[in-house]
Formats: structure tokens, sequence, C-alpha cells
């Protein structure tokens, strides 16, 4: 919950167009929460006996997205949310001084086209996160701090020459992994890492990158899924360039422009529970009444299937891979200051921790650098040990006295601060994305196909980008155009 409350001095100067934004974000969210009702009674007048096109189960990205497209061909489309609001794993909040926060998704790549495009018809504004100065590297739970040019890799010599080697191995079994399935989705990422790599500080150093891209323990997932996952990123080379820009709008008015373009057959507060397929129909029970349609699209993160009955209505064999995926645990701590005061420490805010509670922040302060914002990410194993039993003012503290133990006792107090953890949020248990468990992909390699009447999407379903935005826009185009190619039958 919100935490601490800015000082008007700070709203007063906070220049006018970003205060007129910010607002304007601000109406649009409070028309969202009253529309949200409207839709809901809206939706209800869908659950007669008509039957629909297709419904969409979540309201996330993916959701909205393929609605949209569904819609824009003249069909009959409800969408189906079980939350108070749209936009699942995105969620921005604007704090009282007005700067926009975002408490989920974030980043765009040049690199992610669908986003991109989103983001220039919203005509948002893109906001490159400061990197000028020292980052800061610390290698372990009990290491000192070392300051490290923004360019340069915090390894010594013979751990520089190891990652090189390390990455031509990794851009090499890239070309042919597919070949080696069932070796490769037998054995554990980070056993297929410490093959790649010669020492162990150069090891360390991989894991924690990667484990801070996708949020899961290298143990947890084959070496398969990981190279998967990097090949629907492009490659080693769209790993290095995805997290480019933020909006300095926030993501959420991207969700609240697909909402207005997805216009009625909005159901909110309507958690899907069970699935009914028939041989000329699909019916979806929800608190408010049942929805029936010829098609469906379930864009709900994979590990809550089980919730709405589908891993009854898949081959067994999906339904075991299903049940067993995994989440990406994170948790995302906003630290808001009065201004970015590491900039006149020479230091970027960009700092990476091995082994701690917090394993990564950077600085996304507004253009003008008149609030700092240091966000500061938990991921895998760090959220894990972070997230027993701590409630969010508990991680705001522990959050400002890392800071203190990496910057030093002189980090002054923040204006305003937010964490979330979002494998406590029951309709993601988790983020960025969930994952393929080992032998997932051995076992059922077109898990996502379309299954009869039911079609896939969701980030965790795309082929390019997965577990992320773009993933989600991508997964979405794949299945309305399977559901309009459908239409008929
Ligand atoms: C902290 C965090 C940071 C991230 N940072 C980035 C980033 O910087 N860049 C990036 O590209 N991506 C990022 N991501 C990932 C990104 O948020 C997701 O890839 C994307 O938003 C997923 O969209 P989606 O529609 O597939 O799923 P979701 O957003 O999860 O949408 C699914 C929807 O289904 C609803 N739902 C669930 N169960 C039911 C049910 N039974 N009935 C009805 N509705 C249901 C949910 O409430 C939700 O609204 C981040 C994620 C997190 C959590």
């Amino acid at each position: 919950m919100a935490l601490i409350e800015c000082s008007n001095e700070l709203a007063m100067n906070t220049p006018n167009r970003t205060r007129r934004k910010a607002l304007g974000a601000l109406a649009a969210g409070a028309m969202m929460a009253t529309d949200g009702v409207q839709a809901a009674v809206r939706g209800l007048a869908f659950s007669s006996n008509a039957t629909l096109d297709a419904i969409v189960i979540g309201g996330g990205l993916a959701g909205l997205s393929a609605a949209r497209q569904l819609k824009n061909q003249g069909a009959s489309v409800v969408v189906i949310e079980a939350r108070n609001r749209l936009g699942g794993r995105i969620s921005s909040q604007v704090l009282p001084n007005g700067q926009v926060i975002d408490l989920g998704a974030q980043f765009v790549s040049k690199a992610q086209r669908r986003i991109s495009k989103l983001v220039d018809e919203v005509g948002l504004t893109r906001v490159q996160p400061h990197d000028t100065g020292d980052h800061l590297f610390i290698s372990s739970s009990k290491a000192t701090p070392i300051r490290v040019a923004a360019d340069a890799m915090p390894l010594p010599l013979f751990g520089k020459l190891d990652m090189l080697l390390a990455n031509w191995r990794f851009e090499h079994a890239l070309h042919n992994f597919r070949n080696d399935i069932s070796h490769l989705d037998a054995i554990s990422a980070s056993t297929f890492l410490g093959k790649l790599t010669h020492t162990g500080v150069t090891e360390s150093f991989l894991s924690a990158l990667i484990e801070g891209e996708y949020c899961v323990s290298l143990d947890d997932i084959s070496a398969y899924e990981l190279l998967e996952q990097v090949t629907s990123m492009g490659g080693l080379s769209g790993l290095s360039n995805s997290d480019q820009w933020f909006l300095s709008e926030g993501t959420e008015p991207l969700v609240q422009h697909l909402r207005t373009s997805v216009g009625n057959g909005l159901v909110l507060n309507s958690p899907a529970q069970n699935l009914e397929i028939k041989p000329d129909s699909v019916t979806v029970d929800t608190p408010r009444g049942k929805y029936k349609a010829r098609q469906i699209i379930v864009a709900v993160p994979p590990q809550l299937y089980d919730r709405i009955g589908l891993l009854n209505s898949v081959p067994p064999k999906h339904s075991r891979v299903l049940a067993a995926y995994r989440s990406g645990r994170v948790i995302k701590t906003l630290l808001i200051f009065d201004r970015p005061w590491w900039r006149d420490r020479g230091l970027s805010g960009r700092i990476q921790h091995i082994g701690s509670f917090f394993n990564s922040a950077v600085d996304c302060s507004s253009p003008q650098g008149r609030v700092g914002n240091l966000v500061v990410f938990s991921t895998a194993r760090s959220a894990r040990q972070l997230e027993v039993n701590r409630s969010e003012s508990v991680r705001i503290r522990l959050a400002m006295e890392w800071l203190r133990e990496v910057c030093g006792t002189t980090v002054p107090s923040v204006i305003a601060a937010r964490s979330v953890d979002w494998s406590a949020d029951p309709w993601s248990l988790g983020g960025y994305a969930s994952v393929r468990s080992l032998g997932g992909w051995l076992d059922a390699p077109s898990l996502f196909a379309t299954h009869g009447r039911i079609h896939f999407a969701g980030t965790e379903t795309a082929t390019e980008w997965r577990s992320y935005m773009e993933g989600a826009l991508q997964s979405a185009e794949r299945a309305a155009q399977t559901v309009l190619f459908n239409g008929s039958k």
C-alpha cells in the first residue's frame, strides 16, 4: 500500500507538462474504475443464451489485444477478467507528486516491434534510464561494493576471457539445440552453464544475469527451456538490448487504450471457474453467470489453468506439463527520493548484487531528474528469501538498509515507496512469467497449439519475446488469427 506522503513543495516543483499528463492518467484511471462497473453491468447482458463468436478469459495485455483484433473484424466477443481492474501484470500508480510509477511491467525495447507500435499509437513518451556514472557491483552477500565504469564488465581478466568463450559457446548452442532436445531438456540450465564456463566467478555472474532476466532459479529449468527462451528474443543480442526504455506516463495507458478499442463486452470481478466443451460451443462459468461462444481464448498464465478446470480438457501429457509449470518470482520495490542523489556521487544508480535480498537496481527518475526513482528488483532466489512473511513496509525498510550498506549511511530518506510481491498476487502468482519444468518440452512440444475450440494466448505461450509484453501481443495476434480462421466452425 502507498506508504509515505510526498511534500507539497515537491508536487509544486513538478513541471506542468508532466503533471498534466499524470493527472490525465489519473483521470483515465478513475474513468476505468467507473467504466469497470458499467462494463460489468453491460457484461451481464451477454450471459443470455446468445452464442458469441469468442470468449476471452483474462483482461491482461494478451486478452485485450486479442479481443481488439476480433472486434475489429466484426466478431462478438466478451472478455472475462477476475480482478476489478484490467492489465494483469501491468499496473501503474500516480504518486501525490504527480510521478507515475510502474509496479509491474515497465521497459520496452526498440526490437520489440508490436509493443513499440502500440506505444506510438498511444503517443507515449519514451525515457532512457539514466546510465551515466559508475555502476556498483557486489559479487556475493558479504563482499564490498566495487565501482565499475558503465561499459566495463565487473570481472577479473580471466573471468572476462571466460565470459567471451561462454558467450561464443552459447551462441553455438543456439544454432542446433533443437536437434538435441532429449539431452538438453533433461539437464538443468545451471548444469548447462557450468559446462559453458571454466571459472566459478564467471558462472556465478552469468547465472545472476540470467536469473535476473527470467526470475527463476536455473536449477528449476532445463537447458532447453533457457535456449528456447533466448531464441524467442532473437538470440543473445536480444537479451542485451531488451531493457531500453520506460514510459514517462507509465505502461498502464497502453491497457486503457486497448480497453477503449475493445468497447463493451468487458466483465470485471468475474473469475472464470469452469469450462464446458461441447461439440458446437464452449461454456464458461463465472460468479456473474454463464457465457457461451463458438471459440475461446485462454489468456491467463498457465499456472492458473487448473483454476478454470482447463487441465481436464487437454490431453493428459499436456495436463501434466501444465501442472508442473513454475512461477517466476519477482518483488519490485520503488524508492522515491526528492532527487536522484546518487548522480551527485558519480553513480549511475545501476547496482548488481549477487546473493542479496535485492539483486539489482536501476535509475528510472523523471527525465528532468527532479525526483529520484530507484527501482530495485528481487528476483528468483533473492525474492524467495525476501518474500517469507514480510510485509510491504518491512521490505521497504530492508531495501533502505541494503541501499545504505551499498552506498553509505548518508543515503537520504525516501519521500514515497512501494514494494509489490507478485508471487503473493492470486491472479498472477508470480512474474515476470512462468516457465516449463525440466522435461516439459520433450513431453509436450506443441503445448499451446489450438485444441479443438480452445486457443491459447498470454506471454507464456508466445514464440517471440516470451515473458515480455511483446510476447503477450504476439500470442494475441496468433490466437485471434486462429479464431478468425476457425470462425464459422
Ligand atoms: C514486476 C514485473 C516486471 C515486469 N517487467 C517487464 C518489463 O519491464 N518489460 C516487459 O516487456 N515485461 C515485463 N514484465 C512481464 C509482463 O508484465 C508480462 O509479460 C505481460 O504483462 C503479460 O501479459 P498477459 O496478458 O500475457 O498476462 P497477464 O498480464 O497476467 O494477464 C492475465 C489476466 O488474466 C486474469 N485472470 C487470471 N485468472 C483468471 C480467471 N480465472 N478468470 C478471469 N481472468 C483471470 C488476470 O487477472 C490478468 O488480468 C514484468 C512483469 C512483472 C510482474
